[in-house]
Formats: C-alpha cells, structure tokens, sequence
C-alpha cells in the first residue's frame, strides 16, 4: 500500500483533478489517497463561520454558494453531462440546513468550526471520488469521520491512533473483499467517538496522510506540490535557492518547526516511528522522483537551508526587582505564555532579561498585560521576521548577520537565527 497526498492548490481546477487522475491511474498494489479541500476553500469556509457565528445568515448563506459555484465549475470541467452528483448536491444541502436553522454560541465556536469547515474536504473528495470511477479508476470513498477517531480537542484534535488503525484496516479490508485497491479519503477531518466532526489544525492534511501509512504500514507516502521537491529555501524570497534530494526525518522536523511551508510539523513523527519514506513530488511532472525524507541517507546535505518565518514579535522581559531571570523567574514567564497559546520560536536569556521570538497572535496586548501584572517590565517590537540559516559557511554569516537592522542574533556552530525587520 502507498499514500499520496493532493494539496488544495493541486487540485484548485478540474485540470488539476484530471492531473490527480493521471497521477494514479497506473498505480498497482494498494493506494490510499488523502486530498485537502479545492483551492482556497478552506479561507472561505472560515469566512462563512464568522458569519454564521455572528448570526449574519444572509451572508453565511451567499458565501456558501459562492463556494457551490466554484466547486460547480470545477463539476462541469470533469464530468460530460455537466451535472453535481448527487453525493456533493447531498453535502451542499447538509451545509445550508446549518445555516438556515442553527444559532450558535461563541463558546462552541470550535465545534461549529470543525462541523462546517470540514465540508470543504468532503466535498472534494466526493467529486475527484466519483470523477475517478466515471473515468474508469474504480475507488472507494471513505469517510475519515468513521476512521479517524479524536478526542474532543475541537480545532485542533488529537488523532487514537490505535483506535484509528483498527478502522482504517476494516475499511481497507472492506474495499479488498470487493476487490477495490484504490481509496480516497479526507484529509484534515476526523470524528470523537460521539460522533461529532473534528478537524486537525490547518494544513492538516499531510499529517492525515502520514498517520494513515503508519497505520496501514504503507511502503511510502508522496506528498504531490507544485514544487520539484525539497529546496533549501523558499525561490520567492531566496533566488539562489537549489534542491535537495535526499533529507534525514530529523532534518524534515527542524525544517518544519523553523517556518519552511514545505510539510506540516506533526507528519514526520507517524512516519518516523516507522521509518516510511516521505516523497516530496512535482505535481506537474509524474515520472520525476522528487524527494526523499528518511531515516538513512547517503549523504548529509550540503547546502545552508534558510527558512524565514515571518509575522514574528520581540518580546524583552524584564523582572522589576532584578532577579535573575533564568534561576527564579523562568517558572513565572512560562506558564503565562502557555496560558496565551504562544508560540515561542527562539529565547535567549542574559542574567535578567529574557528576549523571546514569538508569532503574532491577537492576544498580544492582554498577553503583555498578564506579564506587568506579574512584575516585569515587557518591550515588544513588531513586524519582524525570523531568519534560521542551518549549516551556514563564513559567506552566509558575513551576508546576512553583518549587516544594520538585526534585532537579535543567536548562532551555534550550525545554526544561524536573526530577527530582523519584515521584508517584502
Ligand atoms: N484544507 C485544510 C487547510 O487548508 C487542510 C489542508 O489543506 O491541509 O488548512
Ligand atoms: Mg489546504
């Protein structure tokens, strides 16, 4: 068994569904195909959210059929007689029933989130499912809300994986007694044992795929991008950027958490635990081999990576009463900043002053509040960016850390980190 993975910009137009197609009509063996949401519906579901928990049917409701029509249009480039099937016509009518009837209370927000956001993956699937079988690639669809079992954690759910395994096997199994080798199933989405529909986070997706091979025990999962596989930095931003054909799992982490938009943080672990290969691969370009992430590679990477993440806050914390940061107050600043959910991305501490890079979040200004009341003096500087340069040589660290403008530097004898000003 293998596992591919369609992202929503692979599969934003019915050309990028035939392309699906042409990817897997070939594929032997057992294939599990985990696919995001079309395009950027995921942006407009939350947009219809927002209306819907603020009570604005009227525009909940257009913003959906906004998300009908192009999902139609996407319909009326697969299939010949132009028609919604009537599986997506079932899931449209589902998501307009909520809106119509329901009210909602801000305090489930999260679970109104997951019950209405999720549709975008349902819908996709539903279409590229049923286009693959009037094209002759005979699959099952499968709903993840039966396979993926979660906890309650709405938004942002934990997948059993155990319980998970148990099911996607019987699903597996199920398909094979019919003699059906290829599955599509959603990304992003799964149920709590209740029921209820529970998404994983944004860009989920890829963790979708990876704990679907591990617990299926695939040969391999390929990510399929509109990128000819991993580079060593983002060719928007750096123009001399290469590629690298080979990673360790642990490079793919440290990769990841440093802000590269390459795979989602939580899907190398699955993988990992055992030691399935990851492919990353051009989704233009089939028969081309991409990358590969493992547990062993032949050669270490040679090549400086360089991940900017932006929309990052300098954060300097001070305690009033000149205690040492490190030895009596580390207790203190911690817990405050769990409790806002902040992501922390670098510290670095001198004897009573503590400088931390944290994204942006809009608690920002309580967050800052929380931390005076508890007896520190708090600076911040916006709109910075934080640049990790890992395996840098003598060239990279006289071009970008000897220049004006660094907030803040930290180097070890592999890695470089500076926070600087937003660039374009
Ligand atoms: N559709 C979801 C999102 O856009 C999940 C994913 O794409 O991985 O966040
Ligand atoms: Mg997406």
């Amino acid at each position: 068994m293998k596992v591919y993975k369609f992202g929503g910009a692979s599969v934003r137009s019915a050309e990028g569904v035939k392309n699906l197609k042409y990817i897997v009509e070939d594929e032997r063996g057992g294939l599990f195909i985990i696919v995001s949401a079309m395009g950027k519906t995921t942006n407009a579901l939350e947009t219809v959210i927002d209306h819907f928990m603020a009570g604005r049917r009227d525009e909940a409701t257009a913003e959906f059929a906004a998300v009908e029509t192009y999902h139609n249009g996407i319909i009326a480039g697969l299939f010949e007689d132009a028609k919604t099937p009537a599986a997506v016509q079932k899931l449209y009518d589902e998501v307009r029933a909520i809106i119509a009837k329901e009210s909602a209370e801000e305090r489930d927000f999260e679970r109104w989130y997951d019950n209405i956001v999720s549709y975008g993956e349902l819908i996709s699937t539903t279409i590229i499912s049923e286009y693959l079988n009037s094209a002759g690639v005979r699959n099952r669809w499968v709903d993840m809300r039966r396979c993926f079992v979660t906890d309650d954690r709405f938004k942002y759910a934990n997948v059993d994986m155990d319980a998970s395994g148990e099911r996607l096997r019987a699903a597996v199994a199920e398909g094979a007694a019919d003699g059906v080798d290829v599955f599509v199933g959603q990304g992003f989405i799964g149920a709590t044992t209740g029921g209820a529909t529970t998404t994983l986070g944004r860009e989920g997706s890829d963790y979708s795929a990876a704990v679907v091979a591990s617990v299926l025990d695939a040969d391999s999962v390929a990510i399929w991008k509109d990128v000819i596989g991993v580079l060593n930095a983002d060719p928007k931003i750096f123009p001399e950027s290469t590629f690298i054909p080979e990673l360790t799992y642990r490079d793919a982490i440290e990769l990841a958490f440093s802000g590269a938009q390459i795979i989602h943080p939580k899907t190398i672990k699955p993988l990992q635990n055992k030691n399935i290969p990851l492919y990353v691969r051009p989704f233009g370009d089939k028969f081309a081999s991409g990358s590969v992430i493992r547990g062993e590679i032949a050669a270490p990477i040679e090549v400086p990576i360089l991940i900017l993440k932006r929309g990052q806050v300098l954060l300097q914390i001070r305690p009033h009463d000149y205690s040492f940061v490190l030895e009596e107050r580390l207790g203190d600043i911690f817990p405050i900043l769990e409790r806002f959910n902040t992501k922390v991305n670098l510290v670095q501490t001198s004897a009573i002053n503590m400088s931390l890079s944290i994204d942006r979040t809009r608690r920002l200004d309580e967050l800052v509040r929380e931390l005076e009341s508890r007896g520190f003096f708090v600076t911040r500087d916006e709109g910075l960016e934080l640049l990790t340069i890992r395996g840098y040589t003598q060239p990279y660290l006289e071009r970008y850390s000897r220049v004006p403008g660094i907030f803040l530097a930290q180097r070890t004898r592999k890695i470089l980190r500076l926070m600087r000003k937003e660039t374009e």
